[in-house]
């Protein structure tokens, strides 16, 4: 008889998520944990389950087995071959066989634990027939306590032996660690764009930047090529989140990707915890993350030694129009990301709702040509000159920089009052709202005498 298997983390072969398939079949966003013992034929070893709870949906007439128990559902159970009508299939410790029918037509099915004499049922009280065994006869139970072995690993569905462990919540998959014991592990983060160690935003602001969040399982000892013994990917979600000057509130980056320029966000959830929505909702079908791909590259549990994965956010447009996130703007004050002094802070949150951070990182955005709005010219109780200057969006060409309808520099002031000023204000005003420059004004005299005002 097969032994039982208390899996730990150094049997993870693949855990919740986004996950690498090197060409092997299944489901690219893995919403599940697979287990194997490492370098042992764990076949027929008995699965202890994770919680206790009421049994459900044991499905022995397909190829592709599993067994239910409260909100976990363990797959690949005994072998893909299905027992004949009053047959049974025989794993370890474990027989898989239909229970007695009722009016000839009955497809409930029982795993029946021959070491303890258990036999689990989607119904309680049904008999099932095992002759030589547990006194020949056995009455089933429709639920199991945590510990208890309830099935043996296999390989059914056509897959290599190992437990396929799910977690279900009102329909939805989560990841099992929410629950599953496991040590509680760092992470390390760090943020870069492309080619460098720090933050460098790339110009024109119509360039597509990308940004890489590396969350890397801190002081992780691999076991073999893809596994380890101490720590395991556990996260639920990973943001990439802007501060503007002078605000306590974090955003996400707002961007668009591919021809029909969908809207995307610097916002990547996995759904692990159960209160997460799975962000953005196409993870199976979305091409891993790059620098020119918005998504997740993930390494752990896939490459030799690489013990983190990479979430990028890679449409990232700083001159992205602030209220039509499909379109580019020329005019800063058109501009979601308006120039000035921003903090770009990369946040990722594990399974149990445990945030990791870092100290922020100062980035300045410089993407517009300042230009005055309007200018004001008052003296002795009345105004002398007064010009607006409105935006002209124009045509957003790749080098352009915000544009004003009347590009005058040079303001004359001609009044017959001018001997007797007593006083003169000036009044600018600029659309950047910032101070990464300011207006120098020059006031010239009839003689020719010069005056700067500095702003
Ligand atoms: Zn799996």
């Amino acid at each position: 008889m097969g032994s039982s298997i208390h899996l730990q983390l150094k049997d993870v072969l693949s855990d919740y998520g986004v996950r690498n398939l090197h060409g092997q079949p299944g489901s690219k966003f893995h919403q599940a944990i697979d287990y194997s013992v490492y370098g042992i034929e764990d076949e027929g070893y008995a699965i202890v389950a994770v919680k206790g709870g009421t049994v459900s949906d044991i499905n022995g007439n397909r190829a592709y087995k599993g067994i239910t128990v409260g909100n976990y559902r363990y797959t690949h159970i005994f072998k893909s071959s299905v027992p004949k009508d009053g047959e049974f299939e025989k794993s370890g410790k474990f027989i898989l066989k239909q229970v007695e029918k009722v009016n000839g037509k009955d497809t409930y099915w029982s795993i029946i634990d021959l070491e303890h004499c258990r036999a689990f049922c989607e119904e309680s009280g049904r008999t099932v027939e095992i002759n030589g065994f547990c006194g020949n006869s056995i009455s089933t139970v429709n639920w199991v306590e945590e510990g208890w072995d309830i099935a043996p690993i296999g390989g059914s569905g056509g897959f290599p032996t190992h437990l396929h462990l799910e977690r279900s919540s009102s329909g939805k998959k989560h990841d099992p660690n929410q629950n599953v014991q496991h040590i509680s592990q760092d992470f390390g983060i760090e943020l870069t764009t492309k080619d460098n160690a720090n933050i460098t935003i790339k110009y024109p602001g119509t360039y597509r930047n990308a940004i890489r969040l590396r969350a890397t399982m801190k002081g992780g000892i691999p076991v073999g090529s893809d596994r380890f013994s101490n720590v395991t990917m556990n996260l639920d979600k990973a943001d990439i989140l802007l501060q503007r000057d002078g605000s306590n509130d974090y955003e996400h980056i707002v961007g668009y990707e591919g021809s029909d320029k969908t809207k995307i966000e610097s916002k990547l959830w996995l759904g692990a915890n159960y209160n997460t929505s799975i962000t953005p909702s196409d993870w199976d079908d979305r091409p891993y993350g790059s620098w020119t791909q918005t998504g997740t590259y993930p390494y752990a549990h896939s490459s030799p030694d690489k013990i983190y994965d990479d979430y990028f956010f890679s449409d990232f447009y700083t001159r992205i129009d602030k209220t039509d996130f499909k379109k580019l703007t020329d005019l800063p004050t058109n501009a979601r990301y308006n120039d000035r002094k921003y903090i770009l802070k990369p946040t990722i949150t594990n399974v149990r709702d445990v945030l990791y951070t870092v100290a922020g990182f100062n980035i300045t955005f410089d993407n517009f040509k300042p230009y005055l709005s309007r200018i004001t010219v008052n003296a002795n109780g009345g105004t002398l000159y007064e010009v607006e200057r409105s935006g002209n969006e124009g045509e957003v060409a790749t080098l352009d920089d915000g544009r004003v309808s009347n590009n005058i520099w040079d303001y004359p002031l001609r009044n017959p009052t001018w001997p007797s000023l007593q006083q003169l204000n000036i009044i600018a005003v600029r659309p950047n709202p910032c101070n990464l420059w300011k207006p120098h004004i020059e006031l010239k005299d009839q003689h020719n005498h010069f005056q700067t005002i500095e702003t």
